[in-house]
């Protein structure tokens, strides 16, 4: 798939820009941050979604956001076309890089700048780890929330460029609810700040937009994140149900009575068969769906929450509940959970990790649909999800070295996309579009809609120089007139688009 608008030019030109910017690089950064031999820049020739393989054309490592502006100014300046990448982690192919281009990984940009509890706020390089912030900020008494289950290896540069989301954020919100300001570097390599310290900038919300922007804006620099108090008490109860149907109902039943527990997860009989082989969570035996429960705050509001929510899920057919005695009890609780992608490698030799999502009150019907659509086709679909926010993980299983259930397994991922989107959600809850995505685009957005939506990127990037081919699947160039383009568009014809 090739989803590029830059013009096409000649090998030549090409290596000359590369070794322009290299040459820049050098000038710049220790031996260390610049990589251009080919072996060493296989290493990051994809990210989390590791069927998408390009090898950049260079690496570089900035360790400061001035490096970073001056090498996207280089970049600039060659038409050079760059990604930005965190720890690579991503399930979308955004970080996947551009054959002629420059990859830049911010892995050395980890220092917490400021941990300031008197504002319940902490400034972030993009580098550092998720987890790390929560580190940081715990002696004084306050955590990070969005905790994406990847929490101990993913960047908070990936996190903000994904508006990544995980376990907590039912009551938390998203990365976007934690993100106060940020100091970016545009395309054209110029160092700025968008938001603040204040809760609210007069203005457009420039900021609101770069967050969930895939790296197609520009690069982040650091982030001023929110903190949150750590709670007096948590309370984490693992919940047995016969059916995901009784523990869909009793997840709608525990928000319908008023209550957000911290987290709502569910899994399904066959993520729980992964998860006890690969952790022995020991999860409630025979159960077809089991609920993770957490609630969080003061001692006096868990307490009353955990009663409703014990009568609730037995009202809706629990057979077993079980609360964590102590925190290595909860920390193996949610052991199952955590480890649910990974785990489904012991019994699936291939799988698809899928990402949608969907009213919380579709929840019932879409599994049923998604068990329908397995049991036609014979591809074993695992669940494992946000329950609380509708954020489904369908983990679609099949064997790469059996002919066809590759294709058979990419058919149901798709229509597990089309079941979200029919029932009033999206393509993606928290993984991104990036490059795999891209084709689904058109499934939800008129060709209006993904041309608006692109005259946003025009505004930041009008050469279309960061993060191309991502996003959108098909590309509109900056400065023609938006609108439909009767026939073939002359990038169909130049042979550097195609439409899906
Ligand atoms: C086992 C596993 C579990 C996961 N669980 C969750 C989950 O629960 N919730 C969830 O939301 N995601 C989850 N993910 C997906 C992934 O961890 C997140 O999307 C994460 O935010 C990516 O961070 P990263 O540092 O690895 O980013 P990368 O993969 O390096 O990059 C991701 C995107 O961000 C862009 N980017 C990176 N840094 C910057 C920057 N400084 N400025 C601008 N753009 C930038 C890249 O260009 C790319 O488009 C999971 C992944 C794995 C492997």
């Amino acid at each position: 798939m090739t989803t590029d608008t830059l013009p096409a030019r000649s090998e030549a030109a090409s290596d000359a820009a590369v070794a322009a910017v290299a040459a820049r690089a050098r000038e710049l950064l220790p031996d260390t941050g610049v990589i251009s031999d080919h072996a060493q820049l296989r290493t990051y020739e994809c990210d989390g979604l590791a069927h998408y393989r390009v090898t950049p054309a260079l690496v570089v490592m900035p360790e400061t956001a001035e490096q970073v502006a001056a090498l996207v100014r280089a970049c600039a300046e060659n038409d050079l076309p760059f990604v930005a990448r965190g720890a690579g982690t991503g399930l979308s192919g955004g970080a996947l890089p551009h054959k002629d281009g420059v990859l830049i990984v911010t892995s050395r940009m980890r220092t917490i700048r400021e941990v300031r509890p008197e504002d319940q706020r902490a400034v972030v390089e993009p580098g550092v780890i998720n987890l790390a912030v929560t580190k940081a900020a715990t002696p004084h008494g306050y955590y990070y929330a969005p905790d994406p289950s990847s929490q101990q290896i993913c960047s908070i540069g990936g996190n903000v460029a994904e508006n990544s989301g995980g376990a907590h954020c039912l009551k938390y919100g998203f990365t976007t609810n934690h993100v106060l300001g940020a100091e970016f570097v545009t395309p054209q390599g110029d160092l700025v700040e968008l938001g603040g310290a204040a809760p609210d900038t007069p203005g457009y919300d420039l900021l609101g937009a770069v967050v969930g922007s895939e790296g197609t804006l520009g690069i982040v620099t650091s982030t001023t994140v929110r903190l949150v108090r750590l709670p007096e008490e948590v309370r984490t109860v693992l919940v047995g149900f016969e059916s995901t149907d009784q523990a869909g109902a009793a997840t709608s039943a525990i928000i319908a009575a008023g209550i957000v527990p911290a987290a709502i997860e569910m899994m399904d009989a066959l993520a729980i068969e992964a998860a006890e082989a690969a952790v022995q969570c020991n999860y409630p035996a025979g159960a077809g769906a089991v609920l993770v429960i957490e609630l969080d705050g003061a001692a006096v509001e868990v307490g009353q929450e955990y009663d409703a929510v014990e009568r609730l899920c037995a009202e809706n057919g629990a057979f077993e509940q079980r609360l964590a005695t102590d925190p290595t009890d909860r920390a193996l609780i949610w052991k199952g959970r955590k480890s649910a992608f990974a785990a489904v490698g012991r019994i699936s030799p291939d799988y698809i990790v899928q990402d949608g999502v969907i009213p919380r009150t579709a929840l019932s019907e879409v599994l049923k649909a998604i068990a329908d659509l397995s049991g036609d086709t014979g591809v074993r679909v695992a669940n494992v999800f946000h329950a609380g926010d509708g954020n489904l993980h369908p983990l679609v299983l099949f064997n790469d070295a059996v002919e066809g259930e590759g294709e058979a397994a990419e058919k149901v991922s798709g229509a597990i996309l089309d079941l979200c989107i029919e029932h009033g959600g999206s393509i993606t809850g928290e993984h991104g579009v990036g490059i795999d995505k891209a084709k689904y685009m058109p499934r939800m957005y008129n060709d209006d809609d993904l041309d608006t939506m692109q005259l946003v990127r025009c505004a930041f990037d009008p050469s279309n120089i960061s993060n191309p081919g991502k996003v959108f699947p098909t590309p509109r160039l900056c400065g023609e007139v938006p609108g439909r383009h009767k026939g073939v568009h002359p990038l169909q014809e130049a042979g550097v688009a195609e439409v899906f």
